[in-house]
């Protein structure tokens, strides 16, 4: 169960949001808690969760080491400042910043590098589903993303399936929706990577997950966890979808 808090939070709203968080969620030996905060609160959050269960990720990382790239964070970076997650490839990102799946892929490995896990967003827009691409953009997706790593490689990622029309919008896809969406992107890590490595892959749902409905969608065979937004920057409601 990941936190995607995007551009949200001070440091001392962070220590704040772990002080009521962390005990909410000490017994939820169930699931792995992840938060991640922007980049600056990376220290505050990991210094607030020491000797808890709960982890913490960066939103982004860039894909080479050090350099002349203002602006950007390395993966060692991440790593070195406590992360042990990153998110890579959300749809904010290939909205708003030109990430492409070519890009997914180069960060997706500079995170394995450095020794973090990455969670890879993949997903629809809406004109996308409505005019039945779905599977064709998925597939396009993890095909120019995904399918480009090693066995070993992959065997260490995440995906998150987040259909752009259901982030931050309230709406979520339906649990048969989510469910046919997941089914159709472990078949294609079937297809590429084994069906031991298949059923060995975590694949997340990210869209206006909430606590009234993250239980029907957990029901969901294929769906072993989620991404979670604007639901994650409020400790008790994060706490309820960690302990569905
Ligand atoms: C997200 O940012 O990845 C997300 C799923 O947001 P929300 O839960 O707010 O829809």
């Amino acid at each position: 169960m990941a936190g995607n808090w995007k551009m949200y939070k001070t440091a001392a709203e962070t220590t704040a949001f772990f002080e009521k968080f962390a005990p909410l969620v000490a017994q939820s030996v169930h699931a792995d808690a992840v938060i991640c905060p922007t980049f600056v609160n990376i220290p505050a959050a990991v210094a607030a969760t020491q000797g808890t269960r709960i982890e913490i990720g960066g939103q982004n990382l860039y894909w080479k080491n050090e350099g002349a790239f203002t602006g950007e964070i390395s993966g060692p970076m991440l790593k070195a400042a406590g992360a042990r997650w990153v998110i890579v490839g959300h749809s904010e990102r290939r909205q708003y910043f030109g990430e492409t799946d070519a890009t997914v892929l180069q960060r997706t490995v500079a995170a394995l590098e450095a020794g973090l896990n990455p969670i890879v967003c993949v997903g629809e827009r809406l004109e996308q589903r409505e005019s039945g691409n779905t599977e064709s953009v998925l597939k396009t997706q993890f095909d120019g993303g995904l399918a480009g790593l090693t066995p070993d490689q992959f065997a260490k990622v995440t995906i998150a399936y987040e259909p752009v029309w259901a982030i931050g919008t309230g709406k979520t896809a339906t649990p048969e929706m989510a469910a046919d969406a997941h089914k159709f992107i472990r078949a294609q890590v079937a297809a590429k990577f084994g069906a031991e490595q298949a059923a060995a892959t975590r694949i997340l749902y990210g869209g206006s997950v909430k606590p009234d409905n993250v239980k029907s969608l957990m029901a969901q065979p294929d769906i072993d966890g989620s991404l979670v937004g604007g639901a994650s920057l409020e400790a008790v409601s994060f706490s309820l979808i960690v302990n569905f």
